[in-house]
């Protein structure tokens, strides 16, 4: 098994998931660079996996099925802007698929999008695997478009369920813009200022910082930490919550999200 990351825009990252001469898209937004990368590996497109609705996760998704036959599994609380011409499969929370000899779990995030999923392939040679489109960054989470903070948390609480070992992989580069918050918020966390330094270096030589790996992102992501004392006080401090709102890890979350949503 190979995952690639193939960039396209300004910050995305089609994920290429290659099987042998088979090979898996996730969140295609553009075609052109998921052509090129079957052409170059002379691979088969198998299936299309769609995290969520946004152009730039789905832009590709027609003429890669139109040309491939490649099957296109679809969020199914995921009901708007659906690709014309395609017939979709639509995929729930609990759902397993199989796909190139291995189970993919589908599992329900929103807080992004109303019907955000994420992909999970739990067993392949290289650990566990976990497509996450825009709900899960490195250092970050995705701005909450359509749900509400509890949602989002509770989609994040889930994600960081998974084994420390599973390779986390995001739909966006945002690693470095993430960290600088990240490190606003807790400029005394070693692991994440170690973190910063080893994506600065990855960075300068144009190499992505991902896949990420769950257990890294533990102890640096402020998202997966909102209930850390230090994450807890820092979010409190820049907000000025109440004593009851310090003890309500939402109102924290929520918190920590607005704080980010106007950080530059
Ligand atoms: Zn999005
Ligand atoms: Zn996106």
């Amino acid at each position: 098994m190979k995952l690639i990351a193939l960039p396209a825009f300004s910050d995305n990252y089609l994920w290429l998931w290659q099987q042998g001469k088979h090979a898996v898209v996730v969140d295609p937004g553009d075609d052109a660079p998921v052509f090129e990368a079957l052409a170059t590996h002379e691979l088969t497109l198998t299936a299309i996996l769609v995290t969520h609705h946004h152009p730039d996760h789905v832009g590709g998704v027609s003429k890669l099925h139109q040309a491939t036959g490649a099957k296109v599994f679809w969020p199914a609380r995921e009901n708007v802007a659906e690709p014309e011409g395609v017939e979709l499969e639509y995929v729930m929370h609990g759902q397993t698929l199989e796909l190139m000899g291995q189970h993919v779990e589908v599992i329900d995030v929103p807080g992004h999008t109303a019907g955000h999923v994420a992909y999970f392939v739990p067993q392949t040679e290289l650990g566990p695997v976990l497509f996450c489109g825009d709900t899960l960054f490195s250092g970050g989470c995705g701005r909450i478009f359509e749900g509400t903070p509890a949602q989002m948390m509770s989609s994040l609480d889930h994600l960081a369920s998974l084994p420390i070992t599973t390779k986390v992989c995001p739909a966006h580069e945002y690693t470095l813009s993430n960290l600088r918050f990240a490190l606003a918020v807790e400029p005394e966390n070693n692991d994440l200022q170690t973190y910063m330094t080893q994506c600065q270096h990855l960075r300068e030589q144009g190499t992505p910082t991902l896949p990420a790996h769950l257990g890294t992102e533990l102890q640096i992501n402020p998202f997966l930490r909102a209930r850390h004392p230090d994450v807890r006080r820092a979010v409190s401090h820049h907000a000025g919550l109440s004593a009851t709102e310090q003890n309500d890890d939402v109102a924290v979350f929520a918190a920590l999200r607005e704080w980010k949503n106007n950080f530059k």
